[in-house]
């Protein structure tokens, strides 16, 4: 099966797939520029099998400190710009996006390696950004406030809050990306962007795109850093007195680690991290949406986002009904493989790393009682990283896997006495980042929505992201707003004027 794939697909699985070869960027890109190869470089890898898809230029602690400072230089006049003009850059940015979607998506296939019908999704998702925020720019309004006194008058209104450093994870190679940056330059913001070590050409791409469109110099700067060197980078954000502002999507573990780094220089944050996303189904739920919505909200990039469900808490009563529906459905609709053959509906996990992690998980969950119902296998014969759509049932919280958020493709069945003790599992947890409900009977999904202690709820649905979506967390998934109305207020700050008449 492997050599027949190997075959067919060899062509595919390298860089040598990309039409626009100027996309094929593998230095940092500052001020505009992409610098000359350096000297330390990092090997990107295919996570189908392994084989290296490029080497790129790990960006060097003077590049990262001119990469600050030349952000620094640019904010000035950028911050001065009309919003119309910002919201043409990003109008800009998204119609480039969108032109170069195919390639765009390959290189995520590759070096991601979700499907490429995902990655397109996500090229679509990634420009929705900047369409989005292209409009918001120009609704960045203030308020006058009426003052104590009849001889004072308040004025309010939002500036950019400066230089921001933007630190992105794998799973989502452009999306994260974008979704940051398109409320960063419509406030009026410059940007040093550090992508994750595993999916840095995306990212670089897509400078060359920025370059492409005209984005001034020095408002977009993108800074690959070899993993050895990432917690360095790491503090030098956090530590700059540059970037008035850091934006970061990971782990809670992470998280922590640069919110503690930030204190030096009281600086602003935006947090989006993990979850432990609990997904309820009602006695009175339509059993098919409810299977559609967790295949969905489950297994999307074989379960690599962070709002995957995590915990499936179903009432007994349609315990049987909902499972055999469920199982059914994976094995009809689904197929295992390379991210480049179009007829591959989920992927490999990112790296073996992550492939060990989900096999302890389900082993762990095993030898504690909870029943393999599908899948369940390390499955050697497609690659290193691949991993069946699995289903667990009989899981329970002496087991890792109710407590760890999971990234794999594994969904684990807790079966509950009445939805009371589901709201109260779902929110016995350190996390809240998204939670599922699914009922026919509204008012019910409105109360548990309002009792889950999340960020975001999807009644009825197991795909919720969207540009219009204010997305985040609360509790240890973090703090801010991306997306939305909201988004942009995470770029500025309220400057007050106090007039005396
Ligand atoms: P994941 O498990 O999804 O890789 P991480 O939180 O480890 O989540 O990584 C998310 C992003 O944070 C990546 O770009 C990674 O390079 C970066 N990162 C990891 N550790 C640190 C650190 N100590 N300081 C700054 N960035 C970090």
């Amino acid at each position: 099966m492997l050599k027949r794939f190997s075959r067919r697909l060899l062509s595919t699985q390298t860089l040598d797939s990309i039409k626009e070869k100027k996309l094929i960027r593998t230095s940092p890109f500052i001020n505009g520029v992409f610098l000359g190869e350096g000297n330390e470089i990092f090997p990107v890898f295919n996570p189908y099998n392994q084989s290296l898809l490029a080497n790129v230029t790990s960006t060097t602690t003077d590049d990262i400190l001119f990469a600050f400072k030349n952000t620094a230089d640019a904010f000035p006049e950028f911050s001065r710009t009309t919003a119309r003009s910002r919201a043409s850059i990003l109008r800009n940015l998204n119609d480039a996006l969108l032109s170069h979607a195919d390639d765009l998506a390959k290189l995520i296939t590759l070096e991601n390696g979700k499907p490429l019908a995902d990655s397109l999704g996500e090229v679509k998702y990634a420009a929705s950004f900047f369409e989005w925020f292209s409009e918001e720019a120009t609704r960045l309004n203030g308020f006058i406030i009426p003052s104590a006194s009849s001889e004072k008058r308040i004025a309010a209104y939002r500036k950019p809050i400066g230089p921001v450093g933007i630190l992105t994870p794998w799973n989502f190679p452009l999306a994260m990306i974008t979704r940051k940056l398109g409320a960063a330059i419509a406030a009026g913001c410059t940007s040093v962007i550090k992508p994750a070590t595993e999916t840095p050409l995306t990212a670089l791409a897509f400078a060359q795109i920025c370059k492409d469109v005209g984005v001034p110099s020095g408002v977009v700067n993108i800074v690959p850093v070899s993993e050895n060197r990432v917690k360095e980078v790491g503090k030098q954000f956090c530590e700059s007195s540059e970037l008035r502002k850091i934006s970061f999507t990971g782990s809670t573990e992470v998280g922590k680690i640069l919110m503690a780094q930030c204190a030096t220089k009281i600086k602003k944050l935006s947090m989006e991290l993990g979850g432990n996303a609990p997904f309820i189904v009602c006695k009175d739920a339509d059993i098919e949406k409810a299977v559609d919505g967790l295949i969905a909200a489950k297994f999307r990039s074989s379960g690599q986002t962070c709002v995957c469900v995590n915990r499936i808490f179903v009432e007994k009563d349609i315990h049987d009904e909902f499972v055999s529906l469920l199982i059914q459905k994976l094995k009809k609709s689904t197929r295992l493989g390379p991210g480049m053959d179009p007829t591959v509906s989920h992927g490999p996990l990112i790296h073996k790393k992550a492939l060990k992690k989900v096999k302890y998980l389900v082993e762990d969950a095993v030898s504690k009682g909870s029943k393999i119902l599908l899948g369940g296998n390390h499955r050697v014969d497609l690659g290193k990283t691949f991993y069946d759509l699995t289903i667990l049932d009989n899981v329970n919280t002496d087991m890792d896997i109710y407590h760890n958020e999971i990234f794999g493709p594994v969904a684990s069945i807790v079966t509950v006495e009445n939805i009371q003790e589901a709201i109260s599992l779902a929110n016995n947890t350190d996390v809240g980042l998204a939670g599922y409900v699914f009922s026919k009977n509204y008012d019910k999904c409105m109360s548990i929505s309002e009792e889950m202690d999340v960020g975001m709820v999807g009644i009825n649905t197991g795909l919720i992201s969207e540009a219009a979506l204010p997305f985040g967390g609360v509790k240890q998934s973090g703090f801010g707003r991306e997306g939305s109305i909201f988004g942009i207020d995470e770029y500025t700050i309220v400057k007050s004027v106090v007039v005396g008449m």
